[in-house]
């Protein structure tokens, strides 16, 4: 059979632990045998960054934003027991921050749905898309302790001088305050990435933020999000047979136990933050969850949501097998693939990412899966190791 060609490369960034060792079998296994693979190689291991002073993590983000499409693996994000563990020169930041940081990205999370495993909220029988704006608010916030008898106040100085807002009075009582922020450009970003991702899902968006209360702060969202679709997205949204709609962050929640999913949900950061784990254990499991970085420019990388697997590598590392679950990971190759086919215009690799998602879902209907999802099964299950689940797939494909 002859491979399926590609144009251009992706860049593909490699990690850690156990899901490095799944990386390596899903390329062997499901993609090399059928696809005439181009990929720009980037290693991410944490030793490698280490060799390189995280330069590699830096040349991968670029790589992604001259190629276009990435796909990447999970890496360790060093903390002090990491450091000591890898006898790291320093305690790297997380890639992924790196990362976003350079490509300004949003990060949409949607779970991977089979036959058999019932979400938590039995009518979400599509995906729910979350997509989290990434920067600002309590995140990057400054607090403080107020004393008894003292006064915080906002104070915003520069040309026009100095502007002073009272936040609260602690004559009778001490407590605490706080200040935050967001930036135009950044909602901005935020925005754009959402509709861009809805036209290409054909999903209808939906914003909610609480600009009842916040009449500023909130508010300032609730109107960068319309002055941009109005101004960009109200053809591209027709064309596409989607809708667009802001409602308040309390209406939203009903609306989204009451929905049978199949929509894309854009959250501030703390919403998002808390919402994406709300979504993600009702739909059922971790591995389960795939993750996509957008840019405002049209960028895209690829991941599972899930870290490097520690636990699972340890038992591989003394030699014994793991039932370590590729679905998420497969599901960001396939992403990547198929964006890649998109933008060259190669039907056939669009294609075969279409079919090797029907082949990894199609083996889990059939009763063959790893044991994270056998727990939660309803019918019954073969319990497979990581590698012999591949090879499964690899038979219906
Ligand atoms: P984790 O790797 O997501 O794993 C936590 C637990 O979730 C596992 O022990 C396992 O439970 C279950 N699990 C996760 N993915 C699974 C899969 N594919 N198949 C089966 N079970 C799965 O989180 P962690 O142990 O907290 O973090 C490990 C490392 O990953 C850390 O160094 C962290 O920095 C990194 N991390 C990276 C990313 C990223 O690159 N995007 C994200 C998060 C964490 P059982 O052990 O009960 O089977
Ligand atoms: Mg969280």
């Amino acid at each position: 059979m002859a491979k399926i060609a590609m144009k251009s490369p992706i860049a593909e960034l490699d990690g850690d632990e156990m899901t490095r060792v799944l990386w390596k079998w899903i390329k062997e296994i499901l993609i090399v045998p059928y696809v005439d693979l181009k990929s720009e190689y980037y290693d991410l291991s944490v030793d490698e960054r280490d060799r390189t002073a995280d330069k590699v993590t830096v040349d991968a983000a670029n790589a992604i934003k001259r190629l276009g499409v990435g796909v990447k693996c999970a890496t360790i994000t060093p903390n002090q027991q990491r450091v000591e563990e890898f006898g790291l020169k320093q305690m790297w930041k997380s890639p992924n921050g790196t990362i976003r940081a350079i490509l300004d990205g949003t990060v949409f999370r949607a779970p991977v749905i089979v036959k058999g495993i019932t979400p938590l909220v039995p009518t979400w029988r599509k995906p729910i898309v979350i997509a989290r704006h990434a920067y600002g608010d309590v995140y990057r916030d400054t607090e403080s302790y107020v004393k008894k008898g003292e006064k915080a106040e906002l104070v915003i100085t520069g040309a026009d001088g100095e502007k002073r807002h009272t936040v609260f009075d602690f004559s009778d009582c001490g407590g605490v305050t706080l200040g935050m922020h967001n930036t135009d450009k950044s909602i901005g970003s935020f925005a754009r990435s959402c509709f861009n991702y809805a036209v290409d899902l054909k999903q209808d968006l939906w914003f909610a933020t609480k600009d009842t209360i916040s009449k500023t702060y909130d508010h300032r969202f609730k109107d960068i999000f319309q002055e941009i679709y109005d101004a960009d997205y109200v053809d591209k949204f027709k064309a596409a047979g989607i809708e667009y709609f802001y409602t308040l962050i309390d209406d939203a929640v009903a609306r989204v136990i009451r929905s049978d999913g199949g929509f894309i949900w854009a959250c501030k950061n703390y919403d998002g933050d808390v919402m994406s784990d709300m979504v993600a254990t009702a739909f059922g499991s971790l591995a389960m969850m795939t993750s996509v970085l957008v840019s405002p420019d049209g960028f895209y990388e690829f991941e599972a949501a899930h870290g490097t697997v520690t636990r699972h590598f340890r038992q591989h590392q003394s030699g014994k097998e793991t039932s370590t679950n590729s679905i998420a990971t497969i599901f960001a190759w396939t992403g990547a693939l198929r964006k890649r086919g998109q933008l060259d215009g190669l039907k056939k690799l669009v294609d075969f990412a279409d079919r090797l998602e029907k082949a990894s879902i199609d083996t889990i209907e059939a009763g063959f899966m790893t044991k994270d999802l056998a727990s939660i099964y309803e019918g019954s299950a073969v319990t497979l190791s990581s590698r012999d689940f591949l090879t499964e797939i690899a038979s219906r494909l």
